[in-house]
């Protein structure tokens, strides 16, 4: 029970500071690609075999190791890149813990061949579990190829935490496109399982690195940003507002090269895109922030995705006027002559702020004339209504194409058209939902399969989410080496049929929410949302009636699967105490 302290063995220790670095195969190819970056490479080879879990292997043009430094290079805390504590405040390098190289030797076996630019023979050297059990010098031309495998051999319970071999490709694959985003100087190729899965060429131009990782349609409708406030800069492409995702991961960001997930870029971006896209439709952008070295802490965490800005605010501004001022020129941005009327003033009610939601749904534009919500024949109502509920329905009429009015005696209400059909549809999805589990949604086939040819991490998810997605209801099925093709999509969803984009649309916003706990709910919900009535959409009596009787019946009439109410109601009390009768 008496335990002595005692200090760690190095083997130890170095496992224990390899779980900070090293979490997945991803992580190596990041710590052995930046050291590529930082040794001046101009050609980086990264090749892969099982998703990174059998073998990494990176090879780099740059300046290599010098024989002398080569077994040096692999212990703890030995970097070249900084010296003292002053440097660790202005950080150029993508290294400088000196924690990579042992971090990674220590959980897997590792071989490395590497010239020095000034040196005339190469060296061989080769570790198992941390230590070095063989070097000699070897020819090999200047630079290093370092090959890691079987990673966490010796560490059983982290291999356990891996992820499918699908999900560990996505990362890497991720992880590849950011660094060729950013160090578009850099030719890069990746090979998974001996096949080239992305080639960028290295020309130096953005747009370029665009097309290689994106593809040519989202590159086509990219437009150039550079912007600059005081100290801090601002470049890199923006995507038009017609190429927005379903999900976030076309937004690459970077500060001073560094790739970032960075909540208040992200928020400054969508802020201002707001006006130009609809709710649930995410900007395509790749940014990159340059900030004086000594406002950014870029040393919050060892795996260095998160920064801390000393000028949070600053760097909003910065964004979003580089953003809205490329909106300006390209005359995105309506005029503000256009809209003469100034909205009586507001006050900041829940009741107003649920129709502010409501108003900002008017991006979406219906291309069917046929609303979509079932034509039912309405019955009204001969027997009596059960208590609670309103009898004697009279549809007041519809309020700027996107609210019903409807009153009884006692009461009025105003229901957001969209919320209330968005309702009605995912009651119907969650029933058939729970009434078939293994089978799912109930599927439509279509006469001409629509195609995909998603960007690369893209592929890689849908390809990963291939079940999931058919018990949605979409039958998806791979089509050659990057494309797919849709065969079937859900009833639900019978009005996309002939409209490709949509459905590449849904399916995109599905494949993100899969990975999210709660995917269900998500995933039902979106397509309930898809499937329902648009604001700004004008309806018949008989059709605002039948919507209400459908919104009567479920679960809960009361919210839209969001969370955002459905319906106002104004009793005739307060009517009559605002005009002063009672
Ligand atoms: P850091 O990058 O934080 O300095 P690492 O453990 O990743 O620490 O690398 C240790 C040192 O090994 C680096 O500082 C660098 O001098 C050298 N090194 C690593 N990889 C390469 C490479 N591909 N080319 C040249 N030198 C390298
Ligand atoms: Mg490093």
């Amino acid at each position: 029970m008496n335990q002595q302290i005692r200090q760690l063995s190095l083997d130890v220790a170095n496992k224990i500071a390899a779980g900070e670095v090293v979490e997945r195969p991803a992580s190596v190819v990041k710590e052995l690609v930046e050291n590529a970056i930082d040794a001046g490479a101009t050609r980086i080879e990264i090749s892969c075999t099982a998703g990174g879990k059998e073998k990494i292997q990176v090879t780099d043009n740059g300046h290599g190791i010098r024989a002398a430094e080569a077994a040096l290079a692999w212990e703890r805390h030995a970097t070249s890149k900084i010296s003292d504590t002053k440097d660790l405040f202005c950080i150029r390098t993508l290294g400088f813990r000196g924690e990579a190289l042992p971090s990674i030797a220590a959980v897997s076996d590792v071989q490395m061949l590497t010239r020095h630019h000034s040196e005339e023979m190469g060296t061989y050297l080769e570790l198992r579990a941390g230590r070095v059990v063989a070097q000699r010098p070897q020819m090999c031309p200047v630079g290093t190829t370092i090959t890691v495998n079987n990673l966490f051999y010796n560490t059983p319970a982290r291999y356990k935490f891996l992820k499918s071999t699908a999900s560990e490709r996505r990362y890497i694959i991720d992880l590849v496109s950011h660094l060729a985003l950013s160090n578009h100087q850099v030719a890069f190729r990746l090979v998974m399982d001996d096949e080239q899965v992305l080639f960028a060429q290295g020309t130096g131009k953005l747009s370029d690195a665009v097309l290689a990782v994106y593809g040519a349609e989202v590159a086509s409708k990219m437009l150039p940003v550079e912007h600059r406030l005081g100290p801090y800069g601002m470049s890199g492409l923006i995507g038009r507002p017609e190429i927005a995702r379903g999900n976030r991961s076309f937004q690459s960001l970077f500060v001073n090269g560094r790739f970032v997930q960075d909540s208040l870029i992200r928020a400054a971006v969508e802020k201002a895109y707001r006006e130009l896209l609809p709710v649930k439709r995410f900007p395509v952008v790749v940014l990159n922030l340059t900030v004086p070295p000594d406002m950014v802490d870029v040393n919050v965490h060892p795996a260095k995705a998160e920064v801390r800005f000393k000028d949070e605010s600053q760097i909003f501004r910065l964004v979003i006027g580089g953003i809205q001022r490329v909106f300006q020129e390209q005359q995105l941005i309506r005029p503000f002559e256009l809209a003469p009327y100034q909205p009586p003033p507001k006050p900041s009610s829940p009741a107003q702020r649920a129709m502010d939601y409501g108003a900002s749904t008017g991006g979406y534009v219906m291309r069917d004339k046929n609303p979509i919500i079932e034509e039912k024949p309405v019955e009204i109502p001969k027997t009596p209504e059960p208590a609670g509920t309103p009898g004697d329905l009279t549809v007041v009429g519809q309020l700027w194409d996107t609210y019903i009015l409807i009153a009884d005696r006692e009461t009025l209400w105003l229901i957001d058209q969209h919320a209330a059909a968005e309702r009605i549809h995912y009651d119907k999805l969650k029933a058939q939902w729970a009434r078939s589990l293994e089978a799912g949604l109930a599927r439509q086939a279509l006469v001409v399969p629509i195609p995909l040819d998603p960007p690369l991490a893209q592929g890689e998810l849908i390809r990963e989410q291939l079940e999931r997605l058919g018990r949605l209801g979409f039958v998806v099925e791979p089509f050659g080496q990057a494309s797919f093709l849709v065969r079937e999509i859900p009833v639900a969803l019978e009005m996309l049929r002939s409209s490709p984009k949509d459905v590449e649309a849904i399916i995109e916003e599905l494949v993100q929410e899969i990975q999210e706990e709660d995917w269900e709910n998500r995933a039902l919900a979106s397509i309930a949302c898809r499937a329902a009535l648009k604001a700004n959409y004008q309806l018949e009596r008989r059709e605002m009636l039948s919507l209400v009787q459908r919104l009567k019946e479920t679960a809960n009439p009361y919210t839209c699967p969001h969370g955002r109410p459905v319906l106002l109601e104004l009793s005739r009390k307060e009517v009559e105490k605002n005009f002063a009768r009672r």
